[in-house]
């Protein structure tokens, strides 16, 4: 496995002492910052002329990108969703003496860049031509939203006075580097070059497509002391303040960046200056060091529930600090119309759109780290996009609703046959985080309001889709792609069977428990239901009798079945390495299938089963999808496979941060974050949720001297800690519970911590 590692290993920070030059796309994405709102890159704020990537985006303002294929496909979405660059709105040029800093061309010495995961801040600090020493901070409130704080100071160095002139800007002339043809997305929308602040606001261009035109707002103020003037500058998308000083040797000047960000997602187009400039007063007479305590108290809130402590191996510490702090900066369930892009606010691969790896990754997580709000509104997203799912359905011939693999809207956004029309599993995930939050929160009330209402839909389209096979007697799903993408167009993959058999079966269930009045609402005949039954009661699910394992899909046995070790070093990543037809021909898996499903149902699989799945397709899996090696890492650990667990925690905890796919300057793997999560809370520590009791089994890996987290489990906050020794479970607020550590029923008590033995 490749492997570059550029920051140092801290338990809270990244830090480095070096200016990345050739590696700056790799170094922006680590340092990139966001609070669920808007986000950013790890740019500089002065002048860097090499190879970078400018990116700024602003939650749930996107552009649809015309589709254009060679060969056009019926029912092919006519567009492709994606977040855009926004504005550049931390910039600030430095001269000195006349002379532009660059921090590419000239000569930066003394470099010190951290991230403060935290308290949610970036700093930087390095010389410049052994002239003036910079200090930056900047970072994105997690209590005023709309709010960018930015301290930039310049120190004078020379025994000389030196003239400095800051000048601090908004910038509109952004491009996606992921754009169709080099075009750009915004239109000029409205400028206010006053006193005391300066707006500029664009527009995303027209569309063919009906698609929201989305404005957006940014608002500048500036704090600073003893410029001698200040003059204005303003071109197209472009408005900018010159602030020149006059620094004696040893002093500095200093300016305070305050950007308030506004959208048309929130407000009419016309206030959006008013409401920035109400918002900037605000900001401003609370002044930059409250506003920053305010910020650091509150990433010190969400920390204190969802962090988890290792001691005694600091590379897995700041694994799973990095990944959740990205995670909560992309996401912190404020606004129920937002979702979790694969890359989040860290590059543009993927569009910035909604994909699958919500539910089925992210969920969980949130779900024990979070306020169960955040999760319900995860939910919701969905259950205001259904009509954006009948639409897919209906662009298939279908009856029900087909939730899309990546959107915006609820309507399908991606353009390959394989995945649009055949990765339906993505429809089973949808409903199963349904299940997820119900089932861990103990809470209906969702379900019987709106998520009966997606899952009859989603059911519907099943229904619909199943096809029988007289021959057989059986119901049968063909022509899908698998979770696995390293194979398309196969018949009965038994993982979408299984998700699809299950949808039925739980929404069913629920039904029963559903008031006559809302299963009027939903026009169910008892014809419709006794359909599903029989559906679920005649599936075909593949199975191989001597190998005892569920086969992937129909033919899989049928092919060249050989592990990864079998291949030479120089062919892997497959996905670079090989053409794509030899790749569908292989039997190499791309992430986990059969064994995702597997993972979700666990309950209903003997060890034994699971073992010989696991065995049978853990070697031939490359784990090319960032999602793959966290279902692995706990699927290993309940088997006992302690070191498999462990090697899979490390890629997941350390993708990023030691770049090991090779890709991270196109952007951080969001979604896949989570999963060192769950490696260490359902992998090591065994958490289950299924059914109405909560269970741990936990192991210590060991290098490790011990672990801790916590977990929010129904109205209650309970602390996990595993050491060599014991295994501590301490309820740290909320009601006495009744739960399984290692198979037996334990209490919890707020009198005094449980204790046991930690197995191995
Ligand atoms: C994976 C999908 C995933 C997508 C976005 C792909 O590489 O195969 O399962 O939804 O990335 O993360």
């Amino acid at each position: 496995m490749s492997y570059k590692r550029i920051f140092d290993t801290h338990a809270w920070k990244l830090t480095t002492n070096t200016l990345h030059k050739e590696d700056l796309r790799l170094q922006e994405s680590m340092t990139s910052i966001g609070n669920g709102y808007m986000g950013m890159r790890g740019n500089f704020e002065e002048t860097y002329s090499g190879d970078h990537h400018q990116g700024t985006y602003i939650s749930g303002v996107w552009y649809p990108d015309k589709t254009k294929v060679g060969w056009w496909k019926n029912g092919y979405p006519e567009y492709f969703g994606k977040v855009i660059n926004a504005m550049n709105f931390i910039g600030i040029r430095v001269l000195i003496n006349g002379h532009e800093i660059d921090t590419y061309q000239d000569s930066v010495t003394d470099f010190y860049q951290e991230l403060d995961m935290k308290e949610g801040i970036l700093r930087r600090s390095f010389t410049v031509n052994e002239q003036v020493r910079i200090e930056t901070e900047r970072f994105l409130s997690a209590s005023f939203l709309e709010l960018c704080l930015i301290k930039y100071n310049v120190t004078n160095l020379t025994d000389e006075n030196i003239k400095v002139t800051l000048i601090p800007y908004l910038d509109g002339n952004t491009k996606n580097e992921d754009a169709n043809y080099e075009e750009t997305f915004w239109v000029e929308a409205d400028r206010k070059i006053g006193e005391p602040y300066i707006s500029l606001s664009a527009m995303t261009k027209e569309n063919a497509f009906d698609i929201e035109r989305f404005t957006i707002n940014a608002t500048m103020g500036i704090v600073t002391e003893h410029a001698l003037s200040m003059t204005t500058e303003e071109a197209g998308l472009y408005a900018a303040a010159h602030y020149e000083y006059e620094i004696p040797s040893g002093a500095s000047a200093e300016i305070q960046k305050f950007v308030v960000v506004t959208t048309s997602r929130d407000m009419e187009k016309e206030e959006l200056i008013p409401t920035a400039e109400r918002l900037m007063a605000d900001a401003m007479n609370k002044g930059y060091n409250l506003l920053q305590e305010e910020h650091i108290e509150e990433w010190a809130r969400r920390w204190e529930k969802a962090d988890i402590t290792i001691e005694g191996d600091v590379e897995a510490q700041q694994g799973i600090r990095f990944n959740i702090f990205q995670l909560f900066s992309t996401y912190y369930g404020h606004d129920e119309r937002l979702n979790i892009g694969p890359k989040g606010f860290t590059g543009e691969k993927y569009g910035g759109a909604t994909y699958w790896d919500t539910e089925a990754y992210a969920v969980p997580m949130y779900l024990a780290l979070a306020d169960k709000r955040v999760t319900e509104n995860l939910l919701r997203y969905r259950f205001n996009q259904l009509e954006g799912a009948k639409h897919n359905a209906r662009q298939q011939g279908l009856k029900g609703a087909l939730y899309p693999m990546v959107t915006f809207t609820g309507v399908e956004c991606h353009n390959e046959w394989e995945i649009t029309f055949e990765e339906i599993h993505r429809n089973g995930a949808i409903a199963y985080a349904i299940y997820n939050y119900t089932n861990y929160t103990g809470d209906k009330t969702y379900l019987q309001h709106e998520g009966i209402e997606v899952l009859t839909e989603i059911s519907r389209f099943w229904a619909d889709r199943v096809h029988f096979s007289k021959r057989h007697n059986k119901y049968m799903i063909h022509g899908v792609t698998g979770p696995n993408e390293y194979e398309n167009n196969v018949n009965n993959n038994w993982y979408t069977n299984t998700m699809a058999t299950w949808v039925l079966k739980y929404t069913m269930e629920c039904l029963a428990d559903i008031d006559e009045q809302r299963k009027e609402q939903l026009n169910i005949s008892a014809e419709e239901l006794a359909h599903w039954q029989d559906i679920v009661d005649r599936m075909y699910f593949p199975y191989d009798e001597e190998l005892g394992v569920h086969v992937q899909h129909d033919t899989f046995l049928d092919k060249d079945l050989r592990p990864v070790s079998s291949l030479d070093k120089a062919d892997l990543p497959l996905n670079q390495k090989w053409s794509w037809d030899k790749i569908l021909r292989s039997p190499f898996i791309k992430q986990a299938d059969v064994l995702q499903g597997i993972y979700f149902f666990s309950d209903e699989f003997t060890m034994e089963e699971k073992k010989r799945n696991f065995d049978f397709y853990e070697p031939m899996t490359v784990h090319e999808s960032s999602l793959s090696p966290s279902i692995h890492a706990v699927l290993a650990a309940e088997l006992k496979m302690e070191e498999k667990a462990v090697e899979m925690y490390k890629r997941t905890a350390r993708l990023d941060l030691d770049n090991y796919n090779n890709d991270t300057e196109d952007g951080l793997h969001i979604t896949s974050m989570t999963g060192s999560w769950l490696a260490i809370v359902q992998g090591f520590a065994g958490m289950r949720t299924h059914g109405e009791t909560l269970r741990f089994s936990p192991f210590l890996p060991k290098d490790w001297s011990s672990y801790s987290f916590h977990i929010n489990y129904r109205e209650r906050l309970i602390n996990v800690n595993v050491d060599q020794n014991e295994v501590k479970i301490t309820l740290v607020s909320g009601a006495p519970l009744t739960m399984e550590l290692y198979d037996k029923e334990v209490l919890i008590t707020d009198e005094e911590p449980l204790i046991t033995k930690t197995t191995s």
